[in-house]
């Protein structure tokens, strides 16, 4: 039996969330339980998510996506209430690690996309070194590369390149990272993969040559929770389970 204090200071302290500048709170959003058995793992607070950490008689939910995003009303209404009245109803603790969790160099998104993918990490660079340069430990063919990211993340990425290119020298950050493309492209990646395009990306890729990925926000991110999640049940022997759902985005 763990207690939730434990859990935070080690996810703290493994994950340094002070070192980042985040546009949500990293650690504790909702309040629950002290005493830990059982933690369901999942991308974003969903209701969904929510839902399954009750049926899983769950005391923490885990997650990369949280709530009370900088953006975002500071009200507790509709279906943000609907999650939190949830929450409290089943006495849950919410806890979100957003950026520290991309970034991390063993349990991150990043990396841990990069082991699931055989992607070796040179450097970082870039906004918070978020940003992973590095290469394909075997040069593939853009159209190669395409059908096996399709396979491994379960869904076929949106791809603006030559498909007969061979590539090798790659860039990547899960998520809705397509803003880092232009440094991808400072970098002299051949490839770059992310989470999400937007309508400049396609132009960009066409006049520099360089290939852009658009592999799913929510596929690129599903790993880097799941790690988090099998080294809390490693230090602290807590019950893990995974959520999942198909988000097409
Ligand atoms: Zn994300």
């Amino acid at each position: 039996m763990t207690t939730c204090r434990e859990i935070l200071a080690w996810c703290d302290d493994i994950l340094q969330t002070a070192q980042f500048k985040d546009y949500a709170p990293n650690g504790l959003q909702v309040e629950g339980a002290e005493k830990i058995e059982k933690i369901v793992a999942a991308v974003t607070a969903s209701r969904a998510a929510v839902e399954c950490a009750a049926q899983q008689g769950a005391q923490l939910l885990l997650v990369h996506h949280g709530m009370f995003w900088k953006s975002e009303p500071a009200t507790i209404t509709g279906w943000k209430k609907q999650r939190i009245a949830t929450l409290l109803h089943h006495n849950i603790n919410m806890v979100g690690y957003h950026l520290p969790l991309d970034a991390h160099p063993e349990l991150g998104n990043n990396a841990q996309l990069a082991k699931l993918m055989d992607w070796q990490t040179d450097y970082t660079c870039g906004e918070q070194n978020l940003l992973n340069i590095g290469r394909l430990k075997t040069p593939k063919t853009v159209s190669e590369l395409t059908a096996e990211i399709a396979q491994k993340l379960g869904r076929p990425p949106t791809v603006v390149g030559n498909p007969q290119q061979t590539v090798s020298r790659a860039a990547w950050c899960t998520g809705g990272a397509q803003g880092f493309f232009q440094t991808a492209i400072d970098e002299g990646a051949e490839i770059y993969v992310t989470g999400e395009i937007s309508e400049a990306q396609y132009h960009l890729a066409n006049e520099t040559g360089t290939v852009f990925v658009s592999a799913g926000h929510h596929a690129t991110e599903r790993y880097g929770i799941q790690a988090l999640a099998r080294a809390l049940q490693q230090k602290f022997g807590t019950e893990i389970y995974f959520f999942d759902e198909q988000n097409p985005a």
